[in-house]
């Protein structure tokens, strides 16, 4: 029997033994494809000899000093690489263990800087439905899943919620893309204003929205519109790139194709790509210099902040991303991925959308395509499919629809940069036959 509270309480999963590249292999020597990179963790694949090579490195010399004594090279060099790449004067970068501890410290920067600046009337933060933030207090309370926030919601901060900007879903017949967009904006504005803009501290979203409705990227011009209102308000923006940064989506960070600089960018998952649990926020010039000229202090701070070992394993993942131009390779298989998908499923009648950026992809499941009607959540659809693909060796990550009923089973696709074409059309493969399979047994 196993001490440990797994994730589901119904069963012990299967023990990981080992892994390179691409494959995973458990205890009983069955490989399995990792093609969700666990969480959109695993951007380099695992074993890669590289970050390894930096994390012994950096083990032997020095795995751990307090950050109320010391700073150590490692935290330094990734602070310098993140600065250097980053667009615009995000510069200021704060090291964590993971994507939720990010968020908390993006809130608490934010909130931070207006108690510098004098304006401390500002508590309340601007957040998204179907959006997901993390699992701490914080974090959930900004998040928008409501099956991961029901059993807490009496503990969590108020904020304003505003639609998310789901094209396939909110998009009305008659209604143009621009339209569609303006109407968004219009309803933040609107949020704003309700609100007073002088209570607003921060709008939190993620660019592209990951693990509560499979990888759906904001319309053209809406990330733009959000920047303006922020400026228009005074109101910080705070993009989550925790699962769609780091080069998932073709670009180091995914707001570079929509043009826009936010002000606070949390990032975790392929920062460290699995190497080492590590979570980062960068801020910018404008967000830092209240609390120099202020306090002199963030007040904030963990244990393991600025880790040696996190920071060197991240170092080296980002060393390599550079080097073997990675975001090109993430580009040319996330669009044969994204047209492979396109010509298995596109005429599939249970198949509503196929979205994504880069290797970052996400398919929806509908009853009814006509009325995109999604299947009955008790038919649990999603975990009928995680079932079958890894009966296949395939790892993919299948969510379920909102409590609501307006959003579909959905399957994520986020597998390492360095997958092979043979190995996309392996995955394209395996997870068509799956979907085909379990959507038409659930249709009965
Ligand atoms: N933000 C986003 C967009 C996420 O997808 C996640 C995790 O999936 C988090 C935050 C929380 O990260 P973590 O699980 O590392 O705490």
């Amino acid at each position: 029997m196993s001490h440990i509270i797994h994730r589901s309480l119904a069963g012990t999963p299967p023990v990981a033994a080992a892994a390179q590249g691409i494959w995973i292999t458990d205890a009983n020597g069955k490989r399995y494809l990792d093609a969700c990179g666990g969480a959109a963790v695993s951007c380099l694949g695992h074993g890669h000899p590289d970050v390894l090579a930096a994390l012994h490195a950096q083990i032997d010399k020095l795995a751990y000093a307090h950050t109320g004594f010391f700073t150590s090279d490692a935290a330094e060099g990734l602070a310098k690489h993140l600065a250097a790449h980053a667009p615009g004067d995000l510069t200021h970068c704060y090291f964590v263990s993971g994507g939720s501890e990010a968020i908390e410290t993006a809130l608490k920067l934010a909130r931070q800087y207006f108690v510098e600046l004098g304006e401390p009337e500002r508590t309340t933060f601007i957040a998204r439905r179907q959006s997901y933030h993390g699992n701490t207090l914080g974090a959930l309370a900004v998040g928008g899943n409501e099956w991961r926030r029901r059993q807490f919601a009496p503990l969590l901060m108020d904020v304003v919620r505003v639609s998310a900007c789901n094209e396939y879903r909110d998009r009305a017949a008659d209604e143009s893309q621009e339209q569609y967009t303006a109407r968004l904006l219009n309803e933040l504005e609107q949020a704003i204003l309700d609100a007073g803009p002088q209570t607003i501290i921060g709008f939190v979203a993620e660019t592209v929205v990951g693990a509560t409705s499979g990888a759906i990227p904001p319309t053209p011009g809406y990330l733009a519109g959000v920047r303006r209102l922020c400026d228009k308000y005074g109101i910080l923006y705070i993009a989550d790139e925790v699962m769609c940064g780091m080069g998932r989506t073709g670009t180091l960070y995914a707001f570079e194709q929509d043009g826009v600089v936010p002000d606070i960018v949390a990032m975790a998952k392929g920062l460290g790509g699995g190497y080492q649990p590590i979570g980062a926020v960068i801020a910018s010039d404008k967000v830092l210099a209240p609390l120099r000229t202020g306090s002199g202090l963030f007040q904030h701070g963990h244990t393991y902040i600025c880790h040696p070992t996190a920071a060197a394993a991240a170092l080296a993942v980002q060393q390599v991303i550079q080097r073997d131009n990675l975001l090109v390779q993430v580009q040319e298989r996330g669009a044969q991925l994204a047209a492979l998908l396109r010509e298995a499923l596109g005429d599939n009648p249970f198949v509503g959308d196929i979205r994504g950026r880069g290797l970052f992809m996400g398919v929806e499941l509908v009853r009814d395509r006509e009325t995109k009607t999604p299947f009955d959540p008790a038919l649990k659809l999603h975990v009928a499919i995680k079932r079958h693909c890894l009966a296949r060796g395939l790892m993919v990550y299948p969510m379920g629809g909102t409590l609501d009923g307006r959003q579909g089973d959905h399957v994520l696709l986020a597998p390492p940069f360095i997958i092979s074409p043979q190995q996309t059309e392996q995955v394209v493969t395996h997870l068509t036959a799956a979907i085909r399979e379990e959507t038409e047994k659930a249709a009965g």
